[in-house]
């Protein structure tokens, strides 16, 4: 597909999106462009990364290159490293906790001309914490995703010469990202999924200093791809310092970090104060 209409499907998708976290037009802005940014930032790491594992992949002997477990510590290699561990904490960091705070300033001072958000705050600290714990976890999945794709070109080969061609091609067509885990769906996925967890995570905190909201209730899309276990938790209710049960796991809000990637990847679920 053109870069172009990849492009427009994700602007029509992120817009959305936004539009289901119900802001005013300032924050609306300011929010639109954390989440470019963020998409941005994760968008070139994954280029970088893809690549350098395919530098590294290339480099192999046709006889290493047909090995799993010689592919895996390849993979390992690349990914462990610190320089993109660091990279993507940052990227994550810089991108998501301002989208944390703006959601949670609005929300206090909406509903409380007399609260004054305090930016320094334990959830903040805590909500920081576990986006540095994604990390290794969206790793994980780009791990996975690449030693499947090698395993079955290492099948289909008939010789040991085609088999290493074919895992070389595998990580060319990675790398180019134009799809699978290095490409601008996987960054839109990730930065989706980071963009509900900041903006209702902010939310919530937001809410705790306005002093006023007691419970919180869950509000689900309301669209065909919404999983089932949130469209049954759609309008759960519960006091603001308790989780909500979604699908057997306890979620604080949707998007949650402390969740599953079963239960937090792509939501786009929301809350609503309860007085
Ligand atoms: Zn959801």
């Amino acid at each position: 597909m053109c870069d172009q209409c990849l492009h427009l499907i994700a602007k029509a998708d992120n817009d959305e999106f936004l539009d289901s976290l119900d802001l005013n037009h300032a924050e609306r802005a300011l929010l639109e462009k954390l989440y470019k940014d963020g998409e941005e930032s994760i968008a070139d790491l994954l280029e970088l990364q893809g690549k350098a594992l395919d530098e590294s992949i290339q480099e192999l002997s046709d006889e290493l290159v047909v090995h799993a477990d010689e592919l895996w510590k390849v993979i390992m290699q690349v990914q462990s490293g610190d320089f993109f561990q660091e990279k993507f904490e940052e990227a994550v960091y810089n991108a998501f906790m301002p989208l944390f705070q703006l959601a949670g300033e609005s929300e206090a001072a909406g509903i409380n001309t007399d609260a004054k958000w305090e930016q320094e705050n334990k959830a903040a600290a805590k909500f920081a914490k576990r986006l540095k714990k994604l990390v290794p976890a969206m790793n994980g999945t780009t791990a996975d995703h690449m030693i499947r794709s090698f395993k079955r070109a290492i099948e289909t080969g008939k010789t040991p010469a085609e088999r290493a061609v074919l895992v070389k091609e595998v990580s060319k067509q990675a790398a180019s990202g134009e799809e699978g885990p290095f490409s601008m769906t996987r960054a839109v996925t990730v930065s989706r999924t980071l963009s509900t967890a900041a903006a209702n995570g902010g939310k919530l905190e937001g809410w705790k200093q306005s002093g006023l909201v007691k419970k919180k209730r869950w509000r689900s899309a309301n669209n065909k791809r919404t999983r089932k276990d949130h469209r049954e938790a759609n309008g759960q209710t519960v006091d603001i310092d308790k989780p909500f049960k979604v699908g057997g796991e306890k979620l604080m809000y949707p998007g949650d970090p402390a969740g599953s990637a079963k239960q937090i990847v792509k939501c786009r679920c929301t809350m609503q104060a309860v007085f």
